[in-house]
């Protein structure tokens, strides 16, 4: 029997318990024997716009959050490859390690429109069975003839989540459950999310 092996990237910057839960639903709705969260060296589409935490300190954070979670794990591929992190290239990667395996890659809802102007993003579906994951706030018409795989609902972004952890980091002010306790550790222990890290723009090319 081929591997199915689920490929569900990100900037997790930090990561939350959305993700946790789309990894998790990902791999037993799918029958995934495993699912790999792929942290971005440089969200390229992402990067222009705002500062990113290091590479090292979120594929760090991304390691805490799968900890002990069966077949989920931590890819550092794209960090280890450098530049900007296109999927397509992350996908032809995996093909060429992992020779006999089904790949399924995993994306949020909230990605679908904006999934053409991907870099390749034909080459992509053509490597790849694409599911799209629920998430709450977001419909799109566009199903692309996609399965739609309907998870618990986690209404939580990244984006809010950098908010408030720099007020924790300030005054200890209170931080959302839906960053795990380990997740939390790491942030501590590394200083993250000290400044604004949404008002300057330091792309971490290589
Ligand atoms: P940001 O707020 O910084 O843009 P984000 O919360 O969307 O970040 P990403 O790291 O960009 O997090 O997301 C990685 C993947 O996880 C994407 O496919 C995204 O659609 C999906 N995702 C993120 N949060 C959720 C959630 N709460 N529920 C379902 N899918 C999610």
């Amino acid at each position: 029997m081929p591997q199915r092996l689920g490929v569900f990237g990100g900037t997790f910057d930090p990561p939350h318990l959305g993700h946790l839960g789309v990894a998790r639903a990902a791999r037993d709705n799918l029958a995934l024997d495993r699912v790999l969260l792929v942290v971005a060296n440089d969200p390229w589409k992402k990067s222009p716009e705002r500062a990113i935490t290091p590479a090292a300190d979120r594929l760090a954070m991304v390691g805490a959050l799968v900890d002990g979670e069966p077949g989920l794990e931590v890819s550092d591929v794209e960090i280890r490859r450098g530049g900007p992190s296109y999927t397509v290239t992350t996908l032809r990667e995996m093909r060429v390690a992992n020779a006999d395996a089904e790949l399924f890659l995993i994306i949020g809802r909230d990605l679908v429109d904006d999934f053409p102007s991907w870099h390749e993003s034909v080459e992509i579906a053509r490597l790849a069975s694409i599911v799209v994951v629920d998430r709450p706030g977001y419909v799109t018409d566009a199903q692309r003839g996609w399965k739609l795989l309907v998870v618990p609902p986690v209404d939580v972004s990244s984006t809010e989540l950098r908010e408030q952890l720099q007020a924790y980091q300030r005054d200890g002010s209170a931080v959302s459950p839906h960053i795990p306790p380990a997740v939390l550790s790491v942030i501590r222990e590394r200083g993250l999310y000290r400044r604004n890290v949404d008002d300057t723009v330091t792309a971490p090319r290589s």
